[in-house]
């Protein structure tokens, strides 16, 4: 028998308790400020980016480089959720990766849905908390700071600072019921449904084997993380949702960053894994039904050619990509022939686009040639 950790459940009681109702009796008295509803949607963003691009893709994962104050900034901000600090998120959350949908996961679904949302919390014992995988995140001084002074900075930033920014239009009151605690609420089980519903509902877009789910609509209050499939196949990458139309606002700050100079070496997995990751996860899917001769059939006459397609179409962007950059690297007359170097870098950059177009095509049409197949 496991036993509980009363300091978490009373938190994670407690704050519910004060948000919701304190929120219920000042709607009741018609005593919300409109500052503070703007104010509270704000902090959740910048709380939401602390865990989602600093906790997560930036200290966890290392898919990016970031300048101190970013680094800084998101230590701070990040602790106004309550999870924790860095450390003991990062040493969980790579405990996650590492061993997910096993005991060793820390928050392992298969142990229930309730369990990998809150119920691992509830039992959770710091005391036994191994830091063994977050040795290079122990050496960074921020992280360190942030760590020994864990609990007042969170107090500060996550509660006093909240009701100190609402007095200024006089609502201590919605300051601490509204952006303090029910703000603290939203953000926990917005991070924590990353850690259930993503790996209950929705997708399987690159590998069967994993519990974890592509959800788009997941990604809306996740800040970007509902693309979990795609996350737990590539850990590296600073993206979860990787076309342009995925809602991923984390991938976007991170990249807006990068444009001021204040994060570098943003980690993209070669578009050739994603592709290869993908066809085989269509493969596998076929493999498990070859016993049926209508699907075999099915799969040699429709399936096999459109691989053969999206193939060809792969290795001609490839080369295009290759040799654009082979253009770029040369930086061929930019000053003698400029018009001719503009025009083209303008031809690569049309070439490029169509053949992205025709890849992401070809790779729908697969997808829907599976989903047809009659089984
Ligand atoms: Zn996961
Ligand atoms: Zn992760």
């Amino acid at each position: 028998m496991r036993k509980i950790n009363w300091l978490n459940t009373f938190f994670l009681t407690a704050t519910p308790i004060l948000g919701i109702s304190g929120t219920i009796w000042l709607i009741m008295h018609d005593a919300v400020a409109w500052q503070t509803v703007i104010f509270t949607v704000i902090l959740s963003f910048a709380t939401g980016f602390g865990v989602t691009a600093g906790y997560h893709r930036l200290f966890s994962h290392q898919t990016y480089t970031a300048h101190w104050s970013v680094r800084l900034f998101f230590a701070l901000i990040g602790l106004a959720s309550f999870e924790g600090s860095i450390l003991e998120w990062c040493a969980d959350h790579r405990r996650h990766h590492r061993f997910v949908d096993t005991n060793k996961d820390p928050y392992n679904i298969n142990q229930g849905f309730w369990y990998a949302h809150i119920g691992w919390l509830l039992v959770n014992d710091p005391t036994k908390r191994n830091f063994s995988n977050v040795t290079d995140l122990q050496n960074d001084p921020i992280v360190a700071f942030q760590h020994k002074f864990n609990i007042p900075i969170s107090i500060l930033v996550g509660i006093i600072m909240p009701m100190l920014v609402c007095s200024l239009w006089s609502d201590v009151i919605g300051g601490f019921f509204i952006a303090a605690m029910l703000r603290v609420t939203l953000a926990q089980h917005f991070t924590f449904c990353i850690n259930s519903v993503c790996h209950f509902f929705g997708h399987k877009t690159y590998s069967e084997k994993l519990t974890a789910r592509d959800n788009w609509f997941t990604a809306l209050f996740t800040f970007g993380e509902g693309f979990h499939n795609f996350h737990h196949q590539f850990p590296n990458d600073f993206r979860n949702g990787i076309r342009y139309f995925h809602y991923d606002p984390t991938k976007w700050l991170i990249f807006g960053l990068s444009k001021l100079g204040l994060t570098w070496n943003l980690k993209r997995v070669e578009l050739k894994q994603i592709v290869s990751a993908r066809i085989n996860y269509f493969e596998k899917w076929f493999s498990v039904r070859e016993s049926c001769a209508k699907t075999a059939s099915y799969y040699s006459k429709f399936f096999s050619p459109a691989r053969g397609k999206t193939l060809s179409i792969l290795m001609t962007l490839e080369q295009t990509a290759k040799a654009y950059q082979q253009f770029k690297d040369k930086k061929l007359a930019q000053n003698k022939y400029v018009h001719s170097y503009r025009l083209r870098k303008r031809i690569y950059r049309m070439y490029l686009k169509r053949q992205q177009k025709a890849l992401a095509e070809s790779m729908t049409q697969l997808s829907r040639i599976t989903k047809r197949c009659p089984v």
